[in-house]
């Protein structure tokens, strides 16, 4: 039996509902295939924090921020390998996305500030509501047919064009027909073996924690038209995870934004903490066993926001990830660490702050780029998250251009198929500005459905 539809989605993340919960309101009638049980794919793990510039909760907290200021940071955040179409494209939607949300009920409660926001604009919320919002609303409009339990695995191509894709629920095969176009959202591939080993053999030093969903399929389905890649040498882990995770929780904590300073095994520091946690990565991986110890002092500590989960400092002290020492003896005992090195390593970066106002050795003098008071680690108790890599998203995969297209390898593009999300590349480039991996979820998503339902009501 073939199913037809206007619009085929595969993959129930932010990218496909926002695609779905678009394209509905468009008029468009929508099949969402979704390969597990569940939506919310990695998005229900991600700290969820959302990148737009120019909005009314930056504009209440004083921070005058907006769409040029975001898209030269986007450039220098890339360290100028982003494809300006896109990084473009980001820009010109994200407030239209952003009040979309807000009017569907979206919450956003924090703004917190992350290396290369000029000013603080990774807008945080809940991800599972969020996402049910957007499958609630496509749902209403009675448009919507979401099928779980089925996945994508070829496309459907007749005459140079994709018209649909093969699926599989269960043990049955079966042909689904879109006559406006496919799109697919099936996220990254950090459990995609073959991919992994290939492209990133570096991620396996570590933590990995991400949405078993996620083994690369989309982007088979669009190679095997020849579809090009981007970015895939700069796929990388974060430097940011506690080592013992559990497999619905991550234990992620950048307090080096707040002013923590890490130290590796030999208690002495290895890295300019305020670069972006996919750079630092670089540094850590060359440490002993791998391992940071990010140390906050009691004025770091009183930093953290309650509910936010990579800044939920109490928390973690709460369950054991986080550990309070009432001295810096005590603190380095705790964690093998020689006593005297430790000491040595803070005193000289406590004097470098009091007699140049920076960090001599690394150069750090801000929390975060350009901004953010770094202050002496001078003050019990003392608190330590030990840290290593964690392989949790992949920051690239297809190229797409602005009205989401997937590209082949001669520059043209791919009959009637379309990508968005984190299976894409081409947007982050060489570095990471935190907030934009959702945040290109669900603009994309956004855009591939204004793209292909936009001339349907
Ligand atoms: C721990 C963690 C923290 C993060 N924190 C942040 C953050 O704070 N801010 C930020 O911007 N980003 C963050 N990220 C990254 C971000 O969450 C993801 O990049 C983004 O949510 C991906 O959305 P997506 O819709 O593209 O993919 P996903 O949400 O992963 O959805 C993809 C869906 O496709 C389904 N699928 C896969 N294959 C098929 C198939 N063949 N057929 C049908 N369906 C299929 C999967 O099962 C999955 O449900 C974080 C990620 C992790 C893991």
């Amino acid at each position: 039996m073939t199913m037809q539809c206007d619009l085929l989605i595969a993959g129930a993340g932010a990218a496909g509902l926002a695609a779905a919960a678009r394209a509905v309101e468009l008029g468009a009638n929508v099949v969402l295939i979704e390969k597990t049980a569940a939506i919310g794919g990695a998005t229900q793990y991600s700290a969820s924090f959302v990148t737009f510039a120019g909005t009314e909760h930056q504009e209440r907290l004083g921070y005058p921020d907006n769409g040029d200021i975001l898209y030269d940071d986007l450039v220098r955040s890339s360290n100028g390998t982003g494809d300006p179409e896109l990084l473009r494209a980001y820009v010109e939607n994200q407030l239209d996305v952003y009040h979309w949300l807000v009017k569907k009920g979206v919450v956003f409660k924090d703004v917190v500030h992350f290396p290369y926001q000029t000013w603080p604009r990774a807008h945080h919320t809940e991800p599972m509501p969020m996402l049910e919002t957007l499958l609630r609303d496509a749902q209403a409009s009675g448009k919507l047919k979401v099928l779980f339990d089925c996945a994508a695995t070829r496309p459907l191509v007749e005459n140079g064009r994709v018209v649909g894709l093969e699926v599989l629920s269960g043990d049955q095969k079966q042909d689904i027909r879109a006559t406006k176009g496919v799109v697919l959202a099936t996220g990254g591939f950090g459990w995609g073996e073959d991919f992994v080993s290939t492209f990133v053999p570096n991620a396996l030093k570590g933590v990995r924690f991400g949405h078993r969903g996620n083994t690369g399929d989309g982007l088979r389905i669009c190679m095997s038209l020849g579809a090009d890649m981007r970015d895939m040498g700069f796929v990388k882990g974060t430097f940011a995870s506690h080592p013992v995770v559990g497999p619905e929780r991550h234990e992620m904590v950048h307090a080096y934004y707040d002013g923590a300073i890490v130290v590796n095994k030999l208690a002495r520091r290895f890295m300019d903490e305020s670069l972006s946690y996919k750079l630092n990565l670089d540094y850590a991986l060359l440490q002993p066993d791998h391992i940071g110890y990010q140390i906050l002092d009691a004025k770091v500590f009183a930093k953290g926001l309650p509910g936010v989960s990579t800044n939920d400092y109490e928390d973690y002290h709460r369950r054991g990830k986080m550990t309070r020492h009432e001295t810096l003896e005590e603190l380095a005992s705790a964690y093998d660490l020689d006593p005297v090195e430790l000491r040595r390593t803070i005193e000289t970066y406590n004097s470098d702050l009091a007699e140049f106002g920076y960090d001599r050795s690394w150069g750090r003098a801000h929390a975060v780029t350009g901004s953010g008071e770094v202050t002496p680690i001078d003050t019990a108790p003392y608190y330590v998250f030990p840290t290593v890599q964690v392989f949790a998203s992949t920051f690239a995969g297809i190229r797409i251009d602005s009205k989401t297209r997937v590209v082949n390898v001669y520059g043209e593009p791919v009959q009637g198929l379309y990508a968005v999300g984190e299976m894409t590349g081409g947007f982050h480039g060489h570095g990471y500005m935190t907030g934009t991996s959702v945040g290109k979820s669900l603009v994309f998503g956004y855009i591939a459905a204004e793209t292909l339902a936009g001339d349907i009501s």
